[in-house]
């Protein structure tokens, strides 16, 4: 789980609302949030989470969506590369005394009165980066690129 430094970077669904119709709301993620969590890979970006959560037979469910796009540093030459993110994944909040070993559920004690949404949802872009990501071909900087294949040849010769 990702950790905010700072208190304010928060994206917080006020667990008190009637959902008994579902109730979206959209936030806004810019750079200074996406940098904002410890080891972040990503260097910035700008995207939209969109976020319903209704009430089901078992839980609260959520569904969050995330559009945009991540800046990330590049495989090859290690310069900002935008990366389209477009996701869409769901989790549903249970009371901590129903615990069960289930997968995407958020447990919360009883009389939470509200829970904050955006380790989750910095999880969710994160996890859409594609493990390996560089420039399309001939669009690294050609001086980066350069340095850095001359810099893997030194680092490849034998020790004597
Ligand atoms: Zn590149």
């Amino acid at each position: 789980m990702p950790r905010s430094k700072q208190m304010d970077m928060s994206i917080i669904l006020d667990l008190r609302q009637n959902f008994s119709q579902p109730l979206t709301a959209e936030h806004a993620i810019d750079s200074k949030m996406l940098t904002s969590v410890e080891n972040s890979l990503l260097k910035g970006g700008s995207l939209t989470a969109t976020i319903t959560a209704q009430q089901a037979p078992k839980g609260l469910k959520l569904t969050i969506a995330t559009h945009g796009k991540a800046l990330v540093e590049c495989d090859r030459c290690l310069e900002d590369m935008e990366v389209d993110i477009d996701t869409c994944n769901e989790l549903t909040i249970l009371s901590a005394d129903h615990y069960e070993d289930a997968d995407d559920v958020i447990y919360v004690e009883q009389g939470r009165k509200e829970l904050d949404l955006w380790p989750f949802v910095y999880d969710f872009i994160a996890l859409a980066i594609p493990l390996t990501h560089s420039h399309p071909e001939g669009q690294c900087n050609p001086e980066m690129e350069s340095r850095l294949s001359q810099y893997m040849v030194q680092q490849e010769e034998p020790e004597e």
